[in-house]
């Protein structure tokens, strides 16, 4: 699981991070919502090691992360942009992070092959991304970052990009896939519908404050304080 406490970060003079607290259960789908600025892209780039280093705790396992190089932390990332590298074959991008960890070449090419199985594009190894469908490019960009076996999966607003059937059928597939792997996942979304129907627990963030965490269900019926309410729109 991953447990953070106490977590502030900050740009310059400007508090983005106000004091974070979290417990996610290992193998758990959590979903973080907030409005605009809020800070959910700031607190998943900190949990993965990209950006300025945050006072607090990490928690990954019974490893604290912070100040831990990104590649030894166990944890994958998927972003908004999911931009796969243009130039390579869909086999050689998701091969890409397993070269890096100099993984022998007898290894890659079966895991790569086991990667695009998992998300039903091994037909498609040797298109190139520009070949690609964007529902097959985020399928690729998601077989990338679960090849390298993390033990977190951080998920940036990764379906924002495709069109609204396209979203629900990908959450699904994003949702079996996670549960197949047992993996501890962060989903940031706007999409209240794609919280409520992908994770087991939430939590909203204003400000770079938690509001609220609890199940969906919670959280509509009992929400917290009046930005919950007025956020989620049960306020009347
Ligand atoms: P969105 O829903 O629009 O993606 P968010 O909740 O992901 O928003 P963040 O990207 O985490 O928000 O940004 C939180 C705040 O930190 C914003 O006010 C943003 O302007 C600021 N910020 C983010 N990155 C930087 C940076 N590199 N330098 C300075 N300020 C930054
Ligand atoms: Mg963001």
């Amino acid at each position: 699981g991953i447990k953070i406490e106490d977590l502030h970060l900050s740009f310059g003079p400007t508090e983005v991070l106000k004091g974070v607290n979290l417990d996610i259960q290992p193998g758990e789908f959590f979903a973080f919502l907030g409005p605009s600025g809020s800070g959910k892209s700031t607190l998943l780039r900190s949990i993965a090691g990209f950006g300025p280093q945050p006072r607090g705790r990490i928690m990954i396992g019974d490893r604290d992360v912070v100040g831990l190089d990104p590649w030894r932390r166990n944890v994958g990332m998927v972003f908004q942009s999911y931009a796969l590298w243009p130039h390579m074959s869909v086999r050689d991008n998701v091969a890409f992070g397993l070269r890096e960890r100099r993984l022998p070449a007898s290894t890659i090419g079966p895991k790569v092959m086991e990667g695009l199985e998992l998300v039903g594009l091994a037909h498609l190894a040797d298109r190139m991304p520009n070949q690609l469908s964007g529902g097959q490019q985020q399928r690729v960009a998601l077989a990338r970052t679960v090849v390298t076996e993390p033990t977190v999966l951080l998920l940036d607003e990764p379906l924002s990009n495709l069109d609204a059937s396209l979203r629900v059928q990908m959450r699904r597939e994003l949702l079996r896939l996670q549960r197949k792997l047992g993996l501890t996942t962060i989903f940031v979304t706007h999409d209240q519908e794609e919280a409520n129907t992908t994770s087991d627990r939430m939590a909203v963030l204003d400000g770079g404050v938690i509001q609220q965490i609890g199940s969906p269900q919670e959280l509509y019926d009992r929400p917290a304080n009046l930005f919950v309410a007025r956020f989620l729109g049960t306020a009347n």
